[in-house]
């Protein structure tokens, strides 16, 4: 399969010819067709597979079509440096698009922050906790998101993060779709499923 039978945009087929991605790895492969059928999915895979692209690729293929400037994907992650990675490869990724997005993490002031929102974003990569700051200051809505990740489940849960993930889903719209990847899959990641997850396909490799 290459990329152009998975029905990746112009835009973003060019970036990746530039950046000599030749043919999908095995979880973009399987996880690509699933995700833009508009299930519900639970991914296991190992950061290194190209687990991020698998999700972002559908994600850019939704988002074609401007719609206000209220983010309309949110992605969460653990830590800062994923934030920050993330944030990395939509930029590389959307260098011919003109998908907007933020990456926002704790340790520096929420201003910054809420100074790249303010312009308007498509996609907003966040921390729990400095997603919940920013949302409490009142310098993000969530109230137009259709799709959410979870990147890094597991270790999202390792860090404790279960009880504010379940705030912040709160004020995030029921109807959505949810992508949840973990590089394992345990009894805890299988619960947090449930609890989040509508009818989820599992992708693995
Ligand atoms: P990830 O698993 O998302 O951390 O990605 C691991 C690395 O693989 C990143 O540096 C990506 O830029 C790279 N990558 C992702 N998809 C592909 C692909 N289809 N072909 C070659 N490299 C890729």
């Amino acid at each position: 399969t290459s990329f152009s039978e998975l029905k990746v945009n112009k835009s973003i087929l060019k970036v990746l010819d530039e950046l000599g991605f030749e043919q999908p790895t095995p979880i973009q492969e399987k996880a690509i067709p699933v995700i833009r059928s508009g299930a519900d999915v639970v991914g296991v895979a190992q950061t290194g597979t190209g687990k991020t692209a698998a999700y972002l690729l559908p994600i850019f293929m939704k988002l074609v079509k401007a719609e206000g400037d209220d983010p309309r994907v949110l992605i969460l992650v653990p830590t800062r440096e994923l934030a920050i990675q993330v944030g990395e490869d939509i930029e590389e990724l959307t260098r011919y698009s003109n998908i907007r997005h933020a990456a926002v993490y704790g340790g520096v002031g929420w201003t910054k922050h809420a100074a790249l929102i303010e312009p308007g974003i498509d996609i907003l990569v966040a921390t729990p906790g400095r997603l919940r700051d920013l949302y409490q200051a009142g310098a993000v809505s969530m109230k137009k998101i259709k799709t959410l990740v979870i990147d890094e489940a597991d270790r999202m849960l390792d860090m404790g993060f279960m009880p504010q993930i379940r705030q912040l889903l709160e004020i995030i719209p029921v109807k959505r779709q949810n992508l949840l990847f973990s590089a394992t899959f345990n009894e805890k990641v299988e619960t947090m499923t449930e609890e989040f997850l509508d009818f989820p396909e599992r992708v693995e490799v």
